[in-house]
Formats: C-alpha cells, structure tokens, sequence
C-alpha cells in the first residue's frame, strides 16, 4: 500500500542495522521495495548499542554533560548507518544517496536531546527520488533555527520516518523492528504476549506514552493527527506485523477486550516534596518551575493537607534527575516546602484497551492482582483508556506478568 504517488518511508531501527550482514539484508529489502514499484525513502537509527555506548562515553568526559554537545555526539550514530547503507545499495547495484537530517530540511525547536519537529522542507528528498535514487535520512536528528543539530529523544527515528510521510504525503510508513509487530505485552518479557493485528492511533498512542517503547510517542502523535497508516513489523521476517491506523478503519473488528496490553516503564523517578504550605499558586510554582526545564512531569498525588501543610508526589523521566536536583535547590528561594525526597526505585505499569470506558470494575482487578503479588501501589493515575501504577521497580516484571495472565491476555487471538 503506497500513497497516490507511489511514496513509502521504510524505518529500520538500531538491531535491524546492527552489523555489515544485516546491512546488507537490509539494502536488499530496500531495493526489493524500490523494485516493485514504489519510490523509497529510507530511514535508519544507529547501529545496534551505538547511542547507549556514546552516552556511556560521554559520563567518562562529564558527570553532567551539556545537551547541546550530546546532540552532536548523539547524531553520529545515525550518520555512520545512513552511510554504510548508501554503500552497501551500491554494492547491490542500485543508486541511493543518505542525507543527515539537516540536509533532509528537518527542522526542529532548539529543545536539546527532546527536540520536536516543526517542520520539513522536502524539496532535496523529492528532487532525489526524482533522480531515482532510493533517498537514506538519518533519523531521529533535525537542526534548528541557529543552525545546530539537535536530536529527538530516545527511540526518535520512529518519528523521523512518520514525519517524513506525513510530508512526503506517503500516508504508510513501514517500522522494521527486531519483533514481529505490537504485542499484548513486551514480548521479551512475556513469553506468552500475542501480536495484535490492528490497534487505534488512541490505543497506541497510550501504549506508547506508558512504555511500549516498540513505538516512539511522538511518532504516534504525528500518525494520528497527518493520518499515517502504521505497520509494525519484523526486519527479520515476511510476516504482517501490526497495523495501527484510525479505528473506523480497522477491519477486523472482533469484540474489543477489556485490555488490549500491559506495558511497563522503569525509566521513573519519583519525587516527594514535603512540607508545602498549602496556599493558592503553590503547584504552579513548582510545575512551572519543571516545565521552565523542559522536564515532562507523568504522574502527579497531593495529598489532604494536615494543619495546612501538604506533601506533592510527582513522577519524571531518569534522564532529568540531575536537572530536577537544580530546580528543588532553586524553588527553595521562590516557595515554602521542608525536604524533597528523589527515588529511583520505581517503575510505573500500566493496562491499556479501549473496552475499559465500557466496563466497569477494570481498576479493582488490576489493584486486586498486583495485590495477590503482594505488591505495593504507590501512585495511581487513570485516563479514559489506561490504568497506570508507580510499584517498586524490583517488582515490575512479576507485576507485567500477573496482569498479562490475569487479565487472560494470553487466551486472545490478537485484534
Ligand atoms: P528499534 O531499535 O527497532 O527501534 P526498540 O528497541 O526501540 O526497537 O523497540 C522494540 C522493542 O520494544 C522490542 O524488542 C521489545 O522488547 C520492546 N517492547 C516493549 N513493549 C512492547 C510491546 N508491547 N510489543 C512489542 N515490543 C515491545
Ligand atoms: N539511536 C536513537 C536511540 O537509540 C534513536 C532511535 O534508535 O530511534 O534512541
Ligand atoms: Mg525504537
């Protein structure tokens, strides 16, 4: 399936790069697709560990590296696979030309290593593809409007590849992966977890945002609101994987089950403020505190206030504890609180699926669950569609699998 005019954006994600032989196979695959028919864009993340393994170098120069910098060295990893696949088309016979995403015309915000895209100039692609070369873009990079590069966040070459479809008017984007497509939970973690054959932008969407890391959020985002048809699948196999679209589209619409899959995140830090004075402008000065530092707070308890006092509990990414540090020392001065506590033994999980809104009594199985693992609930947040719990990190794969059976998620058949 390619947009009317014939365009599709193939992204390969870092274990389906990993190494020359898999470079290769995935030149084949582009070529394959080049073959029959379509025009095709390329989109690739760094090969296997590489940006782990730049991070980890990093920590050995600083202790709290700049994000400008980061983004610098981050980026690397995308160019060294976007060039390795131009030469590995070429020993295949077939003419290709890899672009950074500066020469892509990705346009980003000047947010460091969270960077969003705020626009593509596609006229280099499409004069490419005109040429009839396969086009190559790096993902998960931009630049801004000073001219630097900046990066996506982690896992962000999903949302290169659905970006450039959306503006390629590509309308399908295919996510090669090292799994078969989205399952009912992290397969490496479940080994009874089925493939779901089709899901929403909003299932997905809150699969995504809880932790299914098999689709970058923001990818997700840009799918939903430009309409880009998704397919999940393996770089290491033929089979249909999973399509994710908007749900009037959907075909086989079997009864939806209550939960459509349990994810987890053990990316969470959990921060307790005590001793705020409760008065009005309070969790403003310190939300807008953390928001001033583009840090993304997820789950946020107050509690009743005792002799107008009260304690905030709130949950942010691992990567911003170093910067949230700075921001409590700072908040010292602007607002009253006592101490602030920052743990990083938790982990948050959480059950997806669209039946939720129709049934009732969803919220006290999964608490009865987790409870018969003895596991302790320390945060609770909801939406129309999800549950999601903070537990103790050492528990969060007994809990991913007590909910995965207890909701009989290994019995479906997948969507
Ligand atoms: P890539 O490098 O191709 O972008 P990722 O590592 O970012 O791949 O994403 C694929 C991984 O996502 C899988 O190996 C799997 O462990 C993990 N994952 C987590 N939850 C799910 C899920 N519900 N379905 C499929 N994969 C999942
Ligand atoms: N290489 C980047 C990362 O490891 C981006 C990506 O793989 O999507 O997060
Ligand atoms: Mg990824």
């Amino acid at each position: 399936m390619t947009g009317k005019n014939g365009i599709i954006v193939m992204k390969f994600g870092g274990t389906s790069v990993g190494d020359p032989e898999k470079i290769a196979r995935v030149a084949g695959r582009v070529i394959k697709a080049k073959s029959s028919g379509s025009r095709v864009v390329v989109v690739v993340s760094a090969m296997g560990d590489t940006t782990d393994d730049l991070i980890e170098l990093a920590s050995k120069i600083s202790i709290n590296p700049g994000r400008r910098e980061m983004d610098m060295l981050l980026s690397t990893g995308e160019q060294i696979s976007i060039a390795l696949l131009a030469m590995a088309i070429s020993e295949k016979g077939c003419s290709s030309i890899s672009l950074t995403g500066n020469q892509a015309g990705i346009i980003t915000d000047e947010v460091y290593s969270n960077a969003k895209i705020i626009s593509i100039n596609n006229s280099r692609i499409l004069r490419e593809l005109k040429s009839g070369k396969i086009v190559i873009v790096a993902g998960f990079q931009g630049v801004n409007n000073a001219g630097d590069i900046t990066t996506l966040g982690r896992g962000g070459s999903d949302t290169t590849a659905v970006a450039l479809a959306a503006v390629l008017d590509a309308k399908h984007c295919e996510i090669y992966t090292d799994v078969d497509g989205v399952y009912t939970a992290d397969p490496n973690i479940v080994s009874e977890a089925k493939k779901i054959k089709g899901l929403s932008y909003e299932e997905m969407l809150e699969l995504a945002s809880s932790g299914a890391k098999v689709l970058h959020l923001r990818a997700v985002e840009f799918a939903n609101k430009h309409n880009v048809v998704l397919h999940v699948r393996s770089s290491f196999n033929d089979n249909e994987g999973t399509w994710v679209m908007d749900e009037s589209k959907i075909i086989e619409k079997m009864e939806r089950p209550v939960v459509t899959g349990v994810t987890y995140d053990t990316n969470q830090v959990k921060i307790t403020v005590f001793g705020l004075k409760d008065i009005p402008g309070i969790a403003a000065k310190l939300f807008g505190a953390f928001a001033a530092e583009n840090i993304n707070v997820d789950l946020i308890v107050q509690n009743i206030s005792e002799k107008g006092v009260s304690t905030i509990s709130f949950t942010i990414g691992n990567e911003d504890t170093a910067i949230a540090k700075k921001v409590l020392e700072g908040l010292k001065s602007r607002i009253e609180f006592s101490t602030a506590d920052i743990n990083s033994a938790v982990a948050k999980v959480s059950i997806v699926g669209a039946g939720m809104q129709t049934h009732a009594g969803v919220a006290s199985k999964m608490f009865d669950i987790l409870s018969g693992e003895n596991i302790n609930i320390e945060m609770i947040s909801t939406s129309p569609i999800r549950i999601s719990c903070v537990i103790l990190k050492e528990k969060v794969k007994s809990a991913v699998k007590a909910l995965h059976s207890g909701f009989e998620l290994d019995r479906e058949k997948g969507l």
